[in-house]
């Protein structure tokens, strides 16, 4: 079968957005116009489209990566969406990976803020052209200029009108298109209508306009030579502006108002016009399966398939899901593919491509496709499925620390195993997501990367998969750390009639340094143990290093090295000397003076300056450090650092500290060892409540 839309005409896109800035409205109004959707959904009545979840529906934002595919002047767009809450940056980190173009939206009113910057700053490290859209023109306070302004001075970047507004607030009607060089109202109810530039806006966009061929005569040497022939058209300056958009040098800026439905079709052309398509991106790079070769696809259908899994959903009729993004070639419904990252062989079943209120079934997944399939049991996100005979690995996508953990203790035994299953199925689309079983206290504790995506998780399972479970409040996820090498000797053995166990090892135990993972040394000498062994004690000593000796975290940052056993030619098995080391890892841990580590976050606040002082102070209070302050304006902008522990409710303190003018955005910096003191007092605690 023939491609459907040239490839030249596909643009995958996601619309990165600070939550509130209007992101599902835009959305909603995009597949209005582009003719799928019946009826436009508004968020505050909460039909929105996209949100296709009960809860996202309840709170009014976006949180899960569902790609949409729609259609536009015979370019077949395919939005990957982006949430806004910083709490789902995984979400965001992993749709930035898979997405060729960025349209981001900024609320006319507030600017750039906090979130927009740091989410800039991901799409930059993931060279991702961008357009931006200042939405809200309508509202009471929306300043073009000042955003444009913000954007110059907050993201260091180079943005360029490529429109500038008709009026603003009540007032706003439409655009003036710098490039067309005409103006546009968007009258209510009916199509847009073209008019000429009025009077009174002659000489800002005389002066605009000029700005504007200068910054691409600036950014693309063959236009400069055009420009300063003074012989160009639309044609040839669009073509320009697609360049130097695609190559980063600038971002065109467009305006308009999502919720009154203006400027909605000239930012859709747009995308068409400066946003790349697969091919204007560089050929994905990989390595072959366990090797260092790096090895790169272009984006063409005859090249072998490979394809990344970047989100991964148990939908309600069809099952498990596993969105695609394909980098070349195609693959079939029903054909076997290889996920090169976990080694296994997996058939697709059906394709599905996902429009706004229907899945249209589909027979193969080509080169640029954004596509969900059926079928794959051993994928998850993160993936690379490639073609058997040609297997790549694409790289990783990195995701965030889980630092926030909550206890979840069910009911019933029916409760327990029906929340197990749940939480598999949790655990498999969010990768962020880490379930722990503390065998102490046989509570299940779950962890996130923050209290919002935690309640989302556990409302889910209590709504969706019908747990029944008392949940605790959120705590920090402590880690814990050795300070000291030991060795240590590890010993199971049961021999009183019949078949017996034996397993014996001698380990050393280190601390490394922070960050570094775990290690496992095999040191033993000429068949002490045998070698079939020795896979056994690497997992007991992983295993019991997932809980700790403090508090029963995780420890990390460890490296075992096996320096002697012995073994015995009946009793020996796996299980003996996987119980051998984590005995000996257990008993070690606590003799290599065992610290406790606490999540640090990055923190930046802004506020008014009248409220500077007392937002240090109490920043001071919650054991914070201030790094920099800078002012802009009557704003002060505080960067530092706080532990997590003390940033519980730090949104409502610094509301009220402000009379809600402040606002602020947390990251996760890095675990550091908490105060001797205090660690002192957190252990007692919790040795209190067992
Ligand atoms: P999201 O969090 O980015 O998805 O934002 P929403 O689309 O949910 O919009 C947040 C709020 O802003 C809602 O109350 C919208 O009705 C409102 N909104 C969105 N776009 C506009 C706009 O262009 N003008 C005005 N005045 N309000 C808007």
């Amino acid at each position: 079968m023939a491609r459907q839309v040239p490839l030249e005409r596909v643009r995958n896109i996601g619309i990165i957005a600070h939550i509130d800035a209007g992101k599902t409205t835009l959305t909603e109004m995009i597949l209005y116009h582009t003719g799928r959707t019946y009826k436009v959904g508004q968020v505050d009545e909460g039909t929105a489209v996209m949100d296709w979840m009960d809860q996202e529906r309840e709170r009014g934002i976006t949180i899960t990566a569902a790609a949409t595919s729609c259609q536009w002047l015979g370019h077949q767009i395919n939005i990957i969406d982006t949430p806004g809450h910083v709490d789902f940056t995984a979400e965001v980190e992993r749709s930035l990976r898979v997405l060729d173009g960025g349209i981001v939206l900024f609320d006319g009113v507030e600017g750039v803020e906090s979130q927009s910057e740091m989410v800039w700053r991901q799409a930059d490290r993931y060279n991702v052209p961008r357009i931006c859209f200042v939405n809200k023109m309508d509202r009471v306070g929306a300043d073009f200029w000042n955003t444009m302004k913000m954007m110059r001075e907050r993201l260091r970047a180079n943005p360029v009108p490529i429109q500038i507004p008709l009026g603003v607030e009540a007032s706003f009607s439409g655009i003036i298109d710098l490039v067309e060089e005409k103006a546009l109202v968007f009258p209510k109810n009916s199509n847009p209508m073209v008019t000429t530039v009025p009077e009174d806006k002659l000489e800002t966009f005389e002066q605009q306009r000029k700005a504007l061929l200068e910054s691409v005569a600036e950014a693309d040497d063959d236009f400069l030579l055009s420009y300063l022939e003074g012989e160009f058209g639309a044609a040839q300056l669009k073509a320009a502006l697609r360049r130097a958009t695609i190559s980063g040098r600038l971002v065109p800026v467009l305006c308009g108002s999502a919720l009154r439905d203006k400027g909605i079709q000239p930012l859709l052309d747009a995308v068409v016009d400066y946003l790349p398509s697969p091919l204007d991106i560089p050929p994905i790079r990989g390595f072959t399966p366990g090797s260092k070769e790096e090895i790169t696809r272009r984006p063409d259908d005859e090249e072998p398939f490979t394809a990344l899994a970047f989100k991964v959903v148990t939908d309600p009729f069809v099952g498990r899901l596993v969105y695609l993004r394909v980098y070349s070639g195609q693959a079939r419904s029903g054909s076997l593919t290889y996920n090169s990252s976990r080694g296994v062989r997996e058939r697709l079943g059906r394709l599905l491509r996902m429009h706004a209120n229907y899945r249209e079934e589909v027979e193969e997944a080509r080169t640029g496709d954004i596509i969900a399939a059926t079928g794959l049991k051993n994928t998850l996100t993160g993936d690379t499925l490639s073609d058997p005979h040609s297997p790549i690995v694409l790289e990783a996508i990195r995701f965030p620390e889980p630092v926030v953990s909550v206890a979840v203790e069910p009911k019933t035994k029916a409760d327990q195993e029906k929340m197990a299953s749940a939480l598999r199925k949790l655990e498999e689309e969010d990768p962020t997501f880490r379930v722990r079983h503390d065998p102490e206290t046989g509570q299940t504790l779950i962890s996130g990367v923050g209290e919002l995506q935690l309640e989302v998780l556990v409302t889910r399972l209590l709504r969706e998969f019908r747990v029944e479970a008392r949940v605790s409040r959120p705590r920090v996820a402590y880690k814990e750390a050795l300070t000291t090498a030991v060795r240590s000797e590890g010993r199971f053995i049961r021999q009183t009639g019949g078949r017996g166990q034996y397993g014996h090892v001698v380990l050393l135990i280190e601390p490394l340094e922070p960050g570094a993972g775990f290690q496992f040394v095999d040191q033993v000498q000429g068949g002490v143990i045998p070698r079939e062994f020795i896979p056994a004690v690497e997992a007991g000593a992983r295993e019991a290093l997932e809980t700790g000796v403090l508090l029963g975290c995780p420890i990390v940052d460890v490296r075992v090295t096996l320096l002697d056993g012995s073994y015995h030619e009946v009793d020996s098995s796996e299980f003996a000397f996987k119980m051998a080391a984590s005995i000996a890892v257990k008993e070690g841990a606590k003799k290599a003076n065992p610290v406790l580590l606490e999540p640090i976050m990055k923190l930046e606040v802004t506020t008014p300056q009248e409220f500077l002082g007392e937002v240090i102070n109490d920043l001071n209070a919650r054991r914070g450090s201030v790094e920099g302050i800078e002012t802009r304006d009557n704003m002060a902008i505080i960067k530092g650092r706080f532990p997590l522990a003390e940033g519980f409710g730090y949104a409502t303190d610094l509301r009220s500290m402000s009379q809600g003018r402040a606002s602020f955005f947390m990251e996760f910096h890095s675990y550091q060892r908490v105060p001797d003191d205090l660690a002192r007092e957190i252990i007692s605690r919790f040795r209190g409540r067992r």
